[in-house]
């Protein structure tokens, strides 16, 4: 057990390591941000922050004699490096999920072994590759990058095959999908401590907008609340699989033919903001319980329902009126430029 008091490393300087520090210090922890920016929204409320590249190992590891457990905010870290960490301190979750979720095809891969289902795919190196992957799954579908894709960034949809002309390749490896319609998205997120207990919290059925997460709402449409069983089943295998410790996300579509699996995130996830006020325990604090083993807490809902809405852009300048309304919860991740398609807060309302 890794006792409050003691030094918490982050791996990246955004709001997921914000919100997962501020956790953390209600447990009587300190943080320490690790990130390649100069200034990080995570290390503003942290102890500590080292600004380093992920690839120096030097720098990783003198962060890491700092902390007593490492632990990381998002899955784009390369998870080479990272031996340098282990050396000095723990490591949570561990490399090899790292290394499974960067990496669409690994992802796919694995959690096919596992007897998911993600949607049609097909790797694509060369226009060759990309031809014959539209022949045989068809169009609409989705051409993505396999690494370092997130809010919908790297991604080009394919409606007919005449778009495939239009697609400039630039070498870097990507995946086609075949588009699923699907009847709504939702997220199974779990917490797994390192002696095996796994809890769920509810799943939030999400909507996005433009590739960008717009709204969780607890409890989903009973389309999901159908399938989430079968959802949770799969999240349990990959988690296990990977002797996971810490918090855990799969994205789903909800089909006709039940779940289909879209993407994992070894972290906590902006699909999970609303279990810090709707949930007894929240995903940040379980994801600091876990890593430092501490015994887990209850994920059981405390309203009726939650709704979280994100702030993307120009919205966070609504927080006056957002603040006019007492029932909302508003959460500014203290973010200074205000760009279009980035999340810069959230709000939550619980159903009582
Ligand atoms: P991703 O970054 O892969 O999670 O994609 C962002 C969003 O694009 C998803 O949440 C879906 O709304 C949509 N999307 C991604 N892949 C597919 C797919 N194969 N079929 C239909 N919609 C998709």
């Amino acid at each position: 057990m890794i006792p409050p008091g003691e030094t918490i490393g982050i791996l990246g300087g955004g709001q997921l390591g914000r919100m997962i520090a501020l956790a953390a210090a209600n447990l009587g922890y300190r943080c320490h941000v690790y990130a390649p920016e100069g200034d990080s929204i995570a290390a503003d409320v942290c102890a500590g922050f080292t600004q380093g590249s992920y690839d120096d190992e030097a720098a990783l590891a003198s962060f890491a004699a700092q902390c007593a457990v490492v632990t990381y905010e998002f899955e784009n870290v390369a998870a080479a490096p990272l031996a340098a960490i282990t050396g000095h301190a723990r490591l949570h979750p561990p490399a090899g999920a790292l290394e499974v979720a960067q990496d669409r095809v690994s992802e796919k891969t694995f959690v096919e072994a596992l007897g998911g289902r993600p949607a049609p795919w097909a790797a694509v190196d060369t226009a060759a590759d990309l031809a014959a992957a539209v022949a045989k799954i068809g169009t609409p579908g989705i051409l993505k990058t396999r690494r370092d894709g997130y809010d919908g960034k790297g991604q080009w949809r394919i409606m007919s095959p005449a778009d495939v002309d239009a697609v400039e390749l630039t070498g870097q490896p990507l995946v086609y999908e075949g588009f699923i319609n699907f009847a709504a998205e939702f997220s199974v997120i779990l917490v797994r401590s390192a002696d095996g207990d796994v809890r769920f919290w509810d799943s939030a059925e999400n909507v996005h907008k433009a590739g960008i997460l717009d709204r969780s709402t607890v409890p989903a449409a009973p389309v999901i609340l159908a399938q989430v069983e079968e959802a949770r089943a799969l999240a349990r295998k990959v988690a296990e699989a990977l002797d996971y410790v810490g918090v855990l996300t799969l994205e789903f579509f909800a089909t006709d033919a039940g779940p289909v699996f879209n993407e994992m995130a070894p972290r906590v996830h902006n699909s999970g903001h609303w279990t810090i006020e709707g949930a007894l325990t929240s995903q940040f604090e379980n994801h600091v319980r876990a890593i430092c083993g501490l015994p887990l807490g209850s994920t059981a809902l405390c309203a009726k329902g939650v709704v979280m809405d994100n702030l993307i852009g120009d919205d966070a300048h609504d927080w006056p009126a957002i603040l006019s309304d007492p029932a909302n919860h508003l959460h500014l991740y203290g973010k200074e430029a205000v760009r279009p398609g980035r999340k810069m807060g959230h709000v939550t309302r619980l159903v009582l």
